[in-house]
């Protein structure tokens, strides 16, 4: 037997792979090494921000679109709610020269995409931000981007439901399975995993922060750079009312490097926020997942404390994720520079959760037509040819 397509790794982006191929054929495979969704990669920690305006280049505008329909589509078919909106609130200095995510002006391309593609949007100066968002501290000279159709999406319950779904539509899913390699045969590809052997006319590799195992030997071995993130979920003091999803937006403080939630979990579950590090690359199987009272202390002194009203330092829970980061923040979406009948796909550079369910689509499209209405060609390998 074989199969259309083979996805491996069904975190995020393989999830969605594996759904948007089974709307088309059931004679598809995905798997993974464990049981998605899970806390060992990238998708995990109960919330992720989506936007429309994308500060991180326009070319991201159409597949932040295009997935907002795809999770309505498939909250209507699953009944789970996904995607809540809450307003996106971003906030930074206009003209600021940091970077955020490797690129500069993170805010004011925000505001030009805004601009550029019609995403209602308003700008709100010192007075307005103080007077609509008591829950923050400002700084003199902050600007703010406010976009009312900004929120926060479920990522494990995302994933669930792409893997329901593909189910339903006949697709096989397996679980606790590993990869172990791959090559070519005439007619396609043979996987190697610790249980089989499965043949396939196209592999789709969207194995996350472990993608660098499959580059070896290539010119883009290197590429690919995995950190360790923490998230904390911090304790309101008081007036919780104050932070619901109702009441409070999504955040970016783009020049202090802090981004968080409104309180999901009830008054005792806490506030999610988080900043960036970069100071330590790691490997998925090598990362601490411990974080110590230390760290927890330096983000709330740095990083909470100076952002937030109201929020203690007591901390009501954290997590450790991983960012699989291209030297530039774009994604990766193209051929294997080594075996033109395997797709793969790094979505992540820190904000691909947003765009994931379109990045689906189009691996879906590539490995079954070869062609998909995307412009794609900012995320081939070959964009990063001057990073090698
Ligand atoms: C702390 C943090 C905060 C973030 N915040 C946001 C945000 O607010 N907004 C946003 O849009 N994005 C955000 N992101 C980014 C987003 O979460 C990621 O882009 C996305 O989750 C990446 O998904 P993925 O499918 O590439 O990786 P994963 O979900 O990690 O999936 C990879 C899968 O491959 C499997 N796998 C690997 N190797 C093999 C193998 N050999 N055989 C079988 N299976 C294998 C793994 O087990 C895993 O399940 C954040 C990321 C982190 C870490």
């Amino acid at each position: 037997m074989i199969f259309d397509a083979i996805v491996v790794g069904l975190g995020a982006v393989g999830s969605a792979a594996i759904y948007q191929l089974s709307k088309q054929t059931p004679n598809v495979l995905g798997l993974d090494q464990f049981a998605p969704p899970h806390t060992l990669g990238s998708t995990h920690g109960d919330t992720r921000i989506t936007r429309q305006a994308i500060g991180e280049g326009t070319h991201f505008i159409p597949l932040a679109l295009r997935s907002y329909q795809i999770w309505r589509e498939l909250e209507k078919q699953s009944a789970e709610p996904l995607l809540t909106i809450t307003g996106g609130l971003f906030v930074g200095q206009q003209n600021s020269a940091v970077q955020t995510r490797n690129k500069t002006g993170w805010l004011n391309t925000t505001i030009q995409a805004a601009g550029q593609f019609g995403i209602p949007h308003r700008i709100l100066d010192l007075p307005a931000l103080r007077q609509e968002f008591s829950q923050f501290q400002f700084r003199p000279n902050d600007v703010g981007y406010y976009e009312p159709e900004a929120g926060f999406l479920q990522p494990e319950r995302c994933v669930s439901v792409q893997l329901e779904q593909a189910r339903k539509n006949g697709a096989t899913v397996r679980t606790n399975e590993r990869m172990l390699s791959f090559q070519s045969i005439e007619a396609g590809i043979t996987i190697q995993t610790d249980r089989a052997v499965y043949h396939t006319r196209k592999l789709i590799l969207t194995t996350g922060a472990w993608l660098t195992e499959s580059l070896r030997g290539t010119p883009y071995a290197d590429l690919l750079r995995v950190y360790r993130q923490v998230l904390y979920w911090f304790d309101i003091q008081n007036d919780y009312a104050q932070y619901t999803p109702d009441k409070m937006p999504v955040f970016i403080f783009s020049d202090r490097d802090v981004y968080g939630f409104p309180a999901v979990n009830g008054p005792d579950g806490g506030i999610k926020l988080a900043t960036e590090t970069y100071e330590h690359t790691t490997l998925p199987h090598a990362v601490d997942r411990t974080v110590s009272q230390i760290e927890t202390q330096l983000m709330y002194d740095q990083f909470v404390a100076p952002v937030l009203r109201g929020i203690s330092s007591a901390c009501v829970k954290s997590a450790v994720c991983l960012y699989t980061m291209t030297p530039n923040g774009d994604f990766i979406i193209d051929q294997h520079p080594a075996y033109p009948d395997v797709l793969l796909a790094s979505a992540c550079s820190g904000h691909g959760f947003k765009h994931s369910a379109a990045v689906g689509q189009i691996l879906a499209e590539l490995a079954l037509t070869g062609r998909t209405e995307f412009d794609t060609k900012p995320f081939q390998l070959a964009s990063f040819s001057t990073f090698l």
